[in-house]
């Protein structure tokens, strides 16, 4: 196991199958609409990668990126936009991809920014959400796991940038943890 990490939280088999749960349903919730879908950069990007491939139905791609915890993994509630959507999505059907739900406070600023936007339809499908930590109501369509009180990271998610690229995703040992 790699250095700064406790344990294995949820396996390459778990997530691989929670991804295709995840392709059916949007498959058939959007079947017959255009859909994009949004990602949110960097943590969403690998998720978003396996689902898209999962579903059989067309999709664009487009991607946000926001600040959010930076080296401290405290949520501050202030959200600055980095990266914008390079597509206009008024009139059209936007999903966004997150890696993790946790305060909330991220995806419910971007949700006000985007709904300015006048999409057809905006939803949210996250990989994970930790619902003890919610500050702000948000409301996720489509969740994959619902984890305990933990610094999640690997499968996009990452600790100072670390840990991205780990197949499956581990809690982030508590020395190294600033949470
Ligand atoms: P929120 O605004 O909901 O508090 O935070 C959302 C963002 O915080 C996520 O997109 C993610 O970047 C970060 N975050 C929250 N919890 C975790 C966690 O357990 N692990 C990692 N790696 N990032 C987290």
């Amino acid at each position: 196991m790699r250095q700064g990490v406790e344990r294995v939280l949820i396996s390459r088999a778990e997530i691989d199958s929670k991804v295709r749960e995840l392709a059916r349903a949007l498959d058939r919730e959007y079947a017959g609409k255009n859909l994009l879908i949004v990602g949110i950069l960097k943590g969403a990007m690998i998720f978003m990668s396996d689902l898209a491939r999962a579903m059989t139905i067309d999709v664009q791609f487009d991607f946000m990126a926001v600040s959010s915890y930076g080296s401290s993994s405290k949520s501050t509630g202030v959200v600055r936009i980095q990266k914008d959507l390079d597509q206009n999505i008024q009139g059209r059907h936007v999903l966004v991809v997150e890696d993790i739900v946790d305060t909330g406070l991220t995806l419910n600023y971007l949700l006000e920014i985007l709904k300015a936007r006048e999409p057809a339809s905006v939803r949210i499908c996250t990989l994970l959400d930790k619902p003890s930590r919610r500050e702000v109501e948000v409301p996720v369509d489509f969740n994959g796991f619902a984890i305990p009180d933990e610094f999640a990271v690997g499968y996009g998610l990452d600790y100072n940038e670390m840990y991205r690229n780990l197949p499956e995703i581990y809690v982030l040992k508590r020395e190294v943890d600033t949470y």
